[in-house]
């Protein structure tokens, strides 16, 4: 039975390994619609190549592109929000959220409604509405399923075991681009130098990310919000190596890791495939060769983002909405080289403080329009303290 399939932001880091997936059985999928955003080139022929029914570009400005190139193919053209909006309603069995940022979380929404099972690699669509994308799906029978690579570890490791003996989550992370970068020369450090990451091939955001443990932070509230686990029984750990992804600690003392070569393509695919396990073409360990694994414990001086994800696991309501928007607007001014490296976590801070004086943070949202509400007032407060910071 081929089975009907899209991904959203298609043309991306997760996207294309995603294509690299199905490309390889592609007999056995339908594809709806791949979306993409500037990268037309790379959009028309995934399209055509896996004969989509639609290709929608994010941009207006793109579509006389996007039509030129697909010409004569049979594949439908499309852009803007709008548009995105439309391809998530068209049925679909599965469906890759892989757009970044909180441009992802509307298309997410609409295929839960539309009862497919969401494979979830946009990580902010939990960290800004992770109550109500939860109860979305139970609303609609719909499943989503975590492809973050310690999110698919940790529910993994969870297959057959009751949540009630789940004592904690530790989730790894590498440490990022400037883990070995002395803690007073971290203010100095270039997009360049916090864009390459040691382990993990991904795209540029976050990969910065990774390099200010923003994106553990991130990870830190969607393990919060996915497992429905009290925030003091998640734990981050350094872990350089990037070979044990996550580990479950139970009320017996057992803790169950998982190990993996760091390629997204192993929780694309057990996503893809899940309940089954499929053969992946992902490189096997060798656990000889890499001789050792080492953990040490994130310090927060260094890391101010894991001190922020706590407050706001704790706050919830408002508070990951608007933590997710600051922290956006951050990392634009940092790679725009409006403001420094350890100035994100600043900016992030003092809209936090901005936006609690505005609304209370701890206060639930009830739609998804009350969220992208939050996200844009957050937007503008961001910006704001960027401009006060370049003023001084
Ligand atoms: P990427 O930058 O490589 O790709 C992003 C995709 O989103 C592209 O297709 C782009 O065209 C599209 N896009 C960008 N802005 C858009 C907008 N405003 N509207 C519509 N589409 C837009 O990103 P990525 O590394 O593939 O990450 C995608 C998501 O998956 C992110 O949420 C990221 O945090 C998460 N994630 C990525 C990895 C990884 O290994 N790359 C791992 C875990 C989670
Ligand atoms: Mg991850």
């Amino acid at each position: 039975m081929t089975r009907r399939v899209s991904i959203f932001g298609a043309t991306g880091s997760i996207g294309q390994n995603t294509i690299d997936l199905i490309g390889r059985d592609a007999a056995a999928y339908d594809v709806v619609a791949l979306t993409g955003g500037n990268n037309i080139a790379q959009l028309a022929a995934d399209a055509i190549r896996l004969r989509a029914d639609v290709a929608v570009t994010a941009h207006d400005r793109c579509l006389n592109d996007l039509r030129d190139a697909l010409q004569g193919t049979g594949v439908a053209a499309a852009a803007g929000e709008a548009a995105l909006l439309e391809a998530a309603e068209r049925p679909a069995d599965w469906v890759m959220s892989a757009i970044v940022g909180a441009a992802g979380l509307a298309p997410g929404f609409r295929a839960l409604r539309q009862g497919a099972t969401l494979a979830l690699a946009n990580k902010e669509s939990l960290v800004t509405a992770g109550p109500l994308l939860m109860a979305e799906a139970v609303a609609h029978g719909a499943t989503i399923l975590p492809v973050d690579s310690e999110h698919s570890a940790v529910f993994q490791a969870l297959v057959g075991e009751d949540m009630a003996a789940v004592e904690r989550i530790i989730i790894t992370a590498s440490g990022g681009g400037l883990r070995d970068m002395p803690l007073a020369e971290l203010r100095h450090a270039t997009v360049a130098q916090a864009g390459a990451h040691p382990n993990w091939d991904m795209g540029q955001r976050i990969t910065i990310d990774s390099a200010s443990m923003f994106n553990k932070a991130m990870e830190l509230i969607e393990t919060r919000e996915f497992f429905g686990i009290a925030p003091d029984r998640i734990e981050a750990v350094i872990h350089p190596q990037s070979i044990i992804h996550a580990l479950v600690g139970f009320s017996d003392g057992a803790l169950m890791a998982h190990l993996g070569p760091p390629d997204m393509r192993h929780a694309i695919g057990y996503a893809l495939h899940w309940p089954d396990r499929r053969d992946l073409p992902v490189a096997r360990l060798d656990l000889a060769q890499i001789g050792k694994l080492e953990f040490q414990t994130p310090c927060e001086t260094r890391y101010p983002a894991l001190r922020i994800a706590r407050n706001v696991m704790e706050t919830r309501g408002k508070a990951g909405a608007v933590f997710n928007a600051a922290k956006e607007i951050a990392l634009d001014g940092f790679i725009s080289g409006r403001i420094g490296f350890m100035d994100m976590t600043a900016v992030v801070d003092a809209t936090l403080d901005v936006m609690s004086r505005e609304f209370r943070l701890n206060e639930a949202m009830n739609t998804l329009e009350e969220v992208l509400a939050v996200d844009h007032l957050t937007r503008m407060a961001a910006q704001a303290q960027i401009e006060q910071m370049e003023q001084h």
